[in-house]
């Protein structure tokens, strides 16, 4: 018996498990959304991405003396909406203040920013948890904010360049309550919001150019303890793979010390994706020192209550609304309306397919989760670049519906209407390809068959059952899989009995 010593691999693995389930992890996040307006949030320069380096940077955006900045009603309107959208309060007054801090991308040494009094207060977003069921994620606050320039490493060697073009641009940043409880809870309500804020179509969502970017806030504590532990934050998070690579790293860094006997410094990190691991980057700053007080040169904001009316009536329906629909209307499972309804051009892409299949609803989802976004994702396409149209993908599911094809032939015909070869109807004609329901033709073809195999009908007929399936691929075989395979099974069953 060694099965107890201590130093068995096996044994120290469950013990460094049991210890972990000991600890609680809390996350929170502070989640950065670029509102899609065409100007900046306090100047008209364009926010464009990808122009040359300093050329859509104002005298406003680059803080020069005598300017004024003049607040974009477009980006209120946006957060007014999310802040609807999440059933949040709309402050009737909020204030911008300065956060005070030097850096080389901030060219007027400080930021435009809510501090005391956001515009919004107190929101929920629902999330679907793995496990089944759902939970409530509170949303603190959402503020109005610029964001900064870019410094650039690469290019300049010794040398740091800085493009001011982002400076100024607006933002949201969404603050959620520490009700994370691991980070796939954190990267389902990161996507949550993801999915929310395109609907509302207040940010395009590019995670690569920066739209969406996420801070995560980290701490653990024994489980059934009451008080939070101390956080560490990881700054700048911009894919959802990082967020969730980032926060986990980060539990197993935080119990490794706690259960060593040492204690978490409070402290912003980074998170390395080539090594896979978080590092400090600066001791965490308290509010204090940004001193924070309100911008002399921008006024209150007051929204009226037609204001927030009049954003209201612009609302889209929601995406846990739309999958709810889903659900009733179609009769989708959960889980199927969960995915068509990941983003508005999916949802409307099977809507409109549907329309065009003549009530094959179950197989309309079939297709387009499966063949149709198989083929997207294979040719790293968006819904809106499809080559097969939502009109062109219901005209083929309404020919399988109607038995001209059938569904292994209708693969074939997917693939070429992919290849630009035309709608479904053209290329059935074009190749010949109609389902055979003639039974007489049908069943010439069997007995072709049944008399080219003599010995297996005799088998067959000996109590063989499982030859049955070499008969229907004979069929199918010589009828270049056009025959009609309910009746090519009806009529061969009839045959060999
Ligand atoms: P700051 O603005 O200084 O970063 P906040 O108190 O506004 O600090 O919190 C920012 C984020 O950190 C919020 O999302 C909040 O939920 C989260 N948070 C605060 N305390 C903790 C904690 N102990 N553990 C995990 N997350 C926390
Ligand atoms: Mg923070």
């Amino acid at each position: 018996m060694n099965v107890c010593r201590p130093d068995s691999m096996s044994l120290r693995k469950l013990w460094v498990k049991v210890t972990r389930m000991d600890w609680e992890p809390v996350i929170g996040l502070e989640i950065h959304v670029q509102l899609a307006t065409r100007s900046k949030i306090f100047s008209g320069a364009s926010t464009a991405y990808g122009a040359p380096p300093n050329t859509q940077a104002c005298a406003v955006d680059l803080g020069l003396p005598g300017v004024l900045p003049v607040l974009n009603e477009a980006a209120v309107r946006m957060a007014v909406k999310f802040g609807l959208a999440v059933q949040a309060r709309i402050a009737p007054r909020s204030v911008f203040a300065r956060k005070n801090y030097f850096y080389p991308d901030l060219p007027k040494g400080y930021q435009i920013s809510q501090y005391e009094l956001p515009v919004v207060e107190g929101g929920r977003l629902e999330i679907s948890l793995e496990e089944g069921g759902s939970k409530l994620i509170g949303i603190t606050r959402a503020h109005l904010e610029e964001d900064a320039g870019k410094s650039l490493h690469e290019d300049f060697h010794g040398l740091s360049g800085i493009d001011l073009n982002r400076a100024g641009t607006p933002l949201l940043e969404v603050v959620s309550e520490p009700d994370l409880r691991s980070a796939r809870e954190a990267v389902a309500y990161m996507k949550k919001l993801h999915t929310l804020v395109r609907y509302l179509e207040i940010c395009d969502g590019n995670m690569q150019e920066g739209s969406f970017r996420c801070d995560a806030n980290v701490s653990v504590r024994r489980r059934g303890q009451h008080e939070l532990g101390t956080r560490t934050e990881i700054k700048n998070l911009n894919s959802f793979r990082f967020v969730e690579r980032a926060i986990n790293y980060e539990i197993e860094r935080q119990i490794d010390i706690l259960e060593g006997g040492g204690s978490v410094v409070q402290e912003t990190r980074l998170y390395d994706a080539a090594r896979d691991e978080t590092r400090p980057m600066r001791s965490k700053e308290e509010a204090l020192d940004y001193r924070y007080f309100p911008d002399p040169d921008l006024l209150p904001l007051v929204l009226e209550e037609d204001f927030i009316a009049a954003v209201r009536a612009t609302l889209p329906e929601l995406p846990d609304e739309k999958r709810e629909r889903f659900i009733y209307e179609f009769g989708l499972s959960p889980y199927e309306a969960e995915v068509l309804t990941a983003s508005r051009e999916l949802a409307d892409y099977f809507e409109a397919a549907e329309r065009a299949s003549d009530g094959e609803t179950k197989l309309t989802a079939h297709w387009v989760m499966g063949d149709l976004l198989g083929a997207l994702n294979k040719a790293g396409l968006e819904i809106a670049d499809s080559p097969v149209t939502a009109e062109m993908l219901g005209g083929l599911i309404r020919r399988i519906g109607d038995n001209t094809i059938s569904g292994k032939i209708a693969k074939q015909v997917f693939e070429a209407m992919w290849q630009g070869e035309g709608d479904a109807d053209a290329i059935i004609e074009r190749r010949g390809l109609k389902q055979v329901t003639d039974s007489a033709a049908i069943e010439k073809v069997i007995d072709e068959v049944l008399a080219a195999h003599p010995a297996q009908v005799e088998q067959y007929r000996a109590g063989k059952d499982k030859l049955f399936g070499f008969f229907v691929g004979q069929v199918m075989k010589a009828t270049q899989g056009k025959a009609n395979p309910a009746q090519v099974n009806a009529l061969l069953k009839k045959k060999l009995t």
